[in-house]
């Protein structure tokens, strides 16, 4: 018996050491990454239920991987937090969005919100909010145009720390957004110190609408606390027409999810800005 333990802890170390190395190899591929290039944009658009217009599109990153294609963000961004990478592809990222808000402003489209996700690491940076100035300067992009979404739980853990940046930001004209709402815990005291404009009612409440009864009272919960704030609320992940039907009747102002589109490339979002109302 004693002799299959050793064994068994051999193979358990052999296994971490591997293990260990591939993790370095990753990290070192993600780097490579970021010096080449390698990240795309798509994005998602967002619909207003009230004009039935494209109003707004949310960037989410992704890895174009030279031998393994296209990488979602769920596949290295945790590594990118990790190893504090997620700093320069956050740049990248909000940098990348500003440029493309721009161009399609140039090429005449109706102008839109873009709407960038912003990491926690990234939010406590110290000269956070200086990177958003320089991306807008850089671009060329109004202020308006930008919309960052932060975490109930990005918020939450320095509630303080994050109203200041909140307010810096505020006052370079950004739009601020509140992601995955109803998952973390913000008291309604600390939402109401929170200078944003709207709320993302956090696809967990969504997928099981309109049938779940306990997710109905949610959303409608979450949506008339949203018009007590005076904020707007979007609701991610809608899926199917009876979705949209229900949190159209429950109040809720947009949507954003696969029943609109995916999200999608550039100029596949450019063919969908040209088409007047959907
Ligand atoms: P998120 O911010 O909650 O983004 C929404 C995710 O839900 C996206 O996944 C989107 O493709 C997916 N989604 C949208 N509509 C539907 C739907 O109707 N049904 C279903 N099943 N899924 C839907 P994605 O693109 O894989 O992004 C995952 C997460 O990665 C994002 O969650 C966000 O937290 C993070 N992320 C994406 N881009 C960035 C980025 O540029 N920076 C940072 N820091 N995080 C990012
Ligand atoms: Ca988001
Ligand atoms: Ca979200
Ligand atoms: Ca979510």
């Amino acid at each position: 018996a004693k002799e299959i333990g050793r064994d068994a802890v051999q193979v358990f170390c052999a296994e971490m050491a591997t293990r260990a190395h591939e993790k370095l190899e990753r990290q070192e591929e993600l780097r490579q990454a970021l010096a080449r290039e390698e990240f795309v944009l798509h994005y998602q658009p967002q619909m207003d239920l009230g004009t039935g217009r494209i109003f707004a599109a949310e960037a989410l990153v992704r890895w174009l991987h030279p031998e393994r294609g296209l990488l979602s963000p769920g596949e290295f961004i945790p590594l990118a937090e990790e190893t504090g990478l997620i700093g320069p592809i956050g740049d990248w990222t909000l940098r990348a969005a500003c440029r493309q808000n721009r161009a399609w402003q140039a090429a005449g489209l109706s102008p839109i919100v873009v709407s960038v996700n912003v990491s926690a690491r990234q939010f406590q940076e110290k000269d956070w909010v200086e990177r958003v100035a320089a991306a807008l300067a850089e671009s060329g992009l109004e202020a308006c145009y930008l919309e960052l979404e932060l975490t109930e739980s990005l918020i939450m853990q320095d509630v303080q720390q994050a109203v200041e940046t909140m307010h810096r930001l505020e006052r370079l004209g950004v739009h601020l957004a509140i992601d995955d709402f109803g998952t973390g815990y913000s008291s309604l005291s600390s939402l109401k110190r929170f200078p944003v404009g709207r709320l993302k009612i956090d696809r967990s409440f969504v997928m099981d609408l309109p049938g779940d009864p306990d997710d109905a009272a949610i959303a409608r919960a979450i949506v008339s606390l949203a018009h007590t704030l005076q904020l707007r609320v979007i609701a991610e992940g809608v899926e199917s027409r009876e979705q949209l039907e229900f949190l159209r009747e429950a109040g809720c102002d947009e949507i954003q999810g696969y029943y609109l589109s995916r999200p999608v490339e550039p100029r596949a979002l450019e063919a969908l800005l040209r088409i007047p109302s959907l």
